[in-house]
């Protein structure tokens, strides 16, 4: 089996091109931020361990979040490799990962620091179906507007905290995936639909290599 990772700061748009990214391989996206989010939101231990640092910006301790994805590479949809998005973020966890599980491709999308506070501050959720919107590029249907909620970690002092946390911790991966020759650099700082396309073209040009 092998996996892809989606690659990038906090706002670059994972979660956005990831069901499309998902049905173009038939592997089943895992968000190990939508998977913290539930166990917060369940009131289980490692919800409440783990809300502080993302209340904060910061990453929850490599020990939790990779025993996290053991436990999910081992379900019966895993078989075929999974569409991580958030996952690794750090060199240990990356290391951790390439212990049971082969990455065929890292989909790294760049945007620059400029645009990814915008970006986020105006980032909203439909909680009926986890639909990503942003209140100027994406907005929600009229439906749906009412609705939409905003992530308590998307204020800009988070936000900040989280690009930190992204240089210091995640960024330095990209040479080491690409040390490895499966990064793929994309340049996120387009529309949704532009990023998308290239992205599958991407998906496309690894031809008979295993995606
Ligand atoms: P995300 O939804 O991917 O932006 O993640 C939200 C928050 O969850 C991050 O700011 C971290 O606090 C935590 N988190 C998610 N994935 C990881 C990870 N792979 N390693 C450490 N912390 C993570």
């Amino acid at each position: 089996m092998t996996s892809i990772v989606l690659f990038g700061p906090p706002g670059a748009g994972k979660g956005t091109q990831a069901a499309r990214i998902s049905s173009l391989t038939g592997k089943p996206q895992v968000s190990t931020g939508d998977m913290l989010r539930a166990a917060v939101a369940s009131g289980s231990d490692l919800g409440s361990e783990a809300k502080g640092y993302m209340d904060a910006g910061l990453l929850v301790p490599d020990g939790v979040i990779i025993g996290l994805i053991s436990q999910r590479l081992r379900e019966p949809d895993a078989e075929s490799g999974l569409l991580l998005d958030g996952y690794p973020r750090t060199i240990a966890q990356a290391e951790a990962l390439s212990e049971v599980e082969d990455v065929s491709m890292v989909i790294s999308i760049e945007v620059p620091d400029e645009a990814i506070i915008e970006r986020i501050v105006g980032r909203r959720m439909d909680p009926h179906d986890g639909t990503i919107y942003h209140i100027r590029f994406n907005p929600p249907p009229t439906e749906a507007a009412s609705r939409v909620v905003q992530r308590e970690d998307d204020n800009e002092e988070t936000v900040r905290n989280r690009l930190s946390a992204y240089h210091e911790q995640t960024a330095p991966l990209a040479d080491w995936y690409q040390d490895r020759g499966v990064l793929v650099r994309i340049d996120g700082d387009r529309t949704i639909g532009e990023v998308g396309d290239a992205i599958g073209s991407a998906i496309a040009s690894m031809g008979s290599r295993d995606v």
